[in-house]
């Protein structure tokens, strides 16, 4: 029997070939479900383009970090799940022809969480872009800082900003796409200070997440609360593009930005 699997948002089963098919979108409601690295970059980048930075950098645990568990064996896990050695994969590419520097998020490695290596792959990523001069382009995906490197974590905050605005005071272009789901110290950072930030749509891209925000004002919020379309109604993103367009929406900002 065919495989099915069943929409968080809209509660209907989607056959699970159709559903890859669809690049893990639900066909019923466009519900735009989380996206690994390299599946994104097949999608994005032109056919053979992309060449892959950094791969073999590889996170320390300096603290001795234990919760639940050690972070040597929650970064193992993840590596093992995921097939990357950390939460971002960056690299040079082309879309629709036109050279870039890419950097894509992945969620399912600790929730996409910014350590020291996501940090110090996307300063070498913005120094690509100056030193070539390609737009910066960056698929967030993240739960915010990785606790497990403490104060260094919160760090990157201020690294992966200054990184992103030398390639802003060099004019060259930076757009940021946000996808579900996107908060904490990335949302405070380097996704926040794109040229244009895109999203895809119903992506939630806020701070603190709509419970957490609702516990602390003990106040009910609304229900579409730091969702995409919310965001781009009150100025917080500057467009929406599902996944099948994100390419041609690229391409056609780069030759716009260019020209
Ligand atoms: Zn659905």
């Amino acid at each position: 029997m065919e495989e099915k699997i069943k929409c968080r948002k809209c509660g209907r089963e989607i056959e699970r070939e159709a559903f890859l098919l669809n690049l893990r979108v639900c066909p019923y409601c466009n519900d735009h479900t989380i996206l690994g690295s390299m599946d994104r970059i097949l999608i994005t980048a032109d056919e053979g383009s992309f060449r892959e930075f950094s791969r073999d950098m590889k996170s320390v645990d300096f603290l001795k970090f234990f919760d639940l568990k050690s972070y040597k064996e929650r970064l193992m896990e993840a590596k093992l799940k995921t097939g990357l050695n950390e939460a971002i994969v960056t690299g040079e590419a082309k879309i629709g022809g036109h050279p870039v520097a890419l950097g894509v998020m992945d969620f399912g490695f600790m929730g996409g969480s910014m350590g020291s290596v996501v940090g110090e792959k996307i300063r070498r990523l913005c120094d690509f872009s100056i030193k070539k001069v390609v737009p910066l382009i960056i698929f967030a995906s993240s739960g915010g800082a990785r606790m497990q490197e403490g104060i260094m974590s919160l760090m990157q905050m201020a690294k992966t900003v200054s990184a992103v605005n030398r390639v802003r005071e060099k004019k060259i272009p930076y757009f940021c796409i946000i996808t579900y789901p996107t908060s904490g110290g990335v949302s405070a950072s380097f996704a926040t200070i794109a040229d244009i930030i895109i999203s895809e749509p119903g992506a939630l891209f806020c701070f603190a997440g709509p419970r957490v925000v609702s516990q602390t004002i003990k106040k009910e919020i609304p229900p579409d609360f730091g969702l995409a379309e919310r965001n781009l109604k009150n100025g917080q993103v500057d467009m929406i593009a599902g996944r099948k367009e994100i390419r041609d929406t690229l391409a056609r900002l780069i030759r716009l930005f260019s020209s």
